[in-house]
């Protein structure tokens, strides 16, 4: 049971602050669907929990299972079971994807994994992804399509099997059959490892696979209102504006 704890988080980037007292708590099991307008701080807060140099946090606390993540390092976050799947993973020439996987879970546990386990592990994610079989030997994100970058985030994250795992617009540019198989692969691994999701998007077709168990409105730096599925569906529908004009927010 893993439990991601963020209080008053305030983050200021280049000495403007975008995200201005954010309180959000993510369990296992649990989906949380994360929506607001472009620019108002949804990607600033998943960089502050990775630790992204970038982003200054200068109120607040993060915390999982009650050790203080703002404390630890980059790969030490990682380490603790912190994942983030990033909306424009970058690319590794002259690293395969399967070495930077290997030095990645290795980094993570005491004794190396064995080939066996990795090489069965692997296929296993790149055939759920239904992603070409030489993917593993290919340079990191080299050459990918975006759709293959997406799907490599996921392959990532079933092999590494985060405690908490962050989503940050995995699902744009993906096709309708990629955009399931995406999703299925994602309501798998949190199946089997029981890890707490959360997700950033636009898209209520995404959500409608994902099935959230809660959903937020980031506006202006905070969470302003928070829910269940229907949510989504109501700003599917209504967009942001109720929203802006109750709080007297425009974005
Ligand atoms: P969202 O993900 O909700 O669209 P972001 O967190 O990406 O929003 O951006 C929030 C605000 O912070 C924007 O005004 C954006 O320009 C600014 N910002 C985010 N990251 C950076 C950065 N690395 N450098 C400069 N400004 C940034
Ligand atoms: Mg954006
Ligand atoms: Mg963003």
């Amino acid at each position: 049971m893993s439990e991601l704890v963020i209080k008053d988080l305030h983050v200021s980037v280049e000495d403007k602050e975008i995200l201005k007292g954010l309180d959000l708590t993510i369990k296992s099991k649990e989906r949380h669907a994360l929506m607001g307008p472009n620019g108002n701080g949804k990607s600033t807060l998943l960089a502050a929990i990775m630790g992204n140099p970038k982003y200054t946090v200068t109120k607040g606390s993060i915390e999982l299972d009650g050790q203080d993540v703002l404390n630890m390092e980059v790969d030490e976050r990682s380490k603790a079971g912190l994942f983030l799947g990033m909306q424009y993973p970058s690319v590794v020439s002259g690293v395969t994807n399967s070495d930077f996987l290997r030095s990645a879970i290795n980094a993570r546990q005491e004794k190396p994994i064995s080939l066996f386990k990795f090489i069965k592990e692997m296929d296993k994610a790149i055939e759920q992804l239904q992603m070409k079989p030489d993917l593993a030997h290919r340079f990191l994100n080299d050459g990918f399509s975006g759709g293959e970058k997406k799907r490599n985030e996921i392959v990532q994250m079933m092999m590494l099997k985060p405690s908490i795992a962050m989503l940050d617009e995995i699902d744009s540019g993906l096709d309708v059959d990629a955009l399931r198989i995406v999703s299925d692969a994602i309501i798998k691994t949190q199946e089997e490892t029981d890890m707490g999701l959360l997700i950033v998007s636009h898209y209520a077709r995404f959500y409608e696979y994902l099935k959230p168990t809660h959903a937020h409105v980031l506006l202006d730096g905070k969470i302003v209102v928070s829910g269940q599925a229907d949510l989504v569906d109501k700003v599917d529908q209504e967009g942001y504006e109720w929203i802006e004009k109750e709080f007297g927010v425009f974005a």
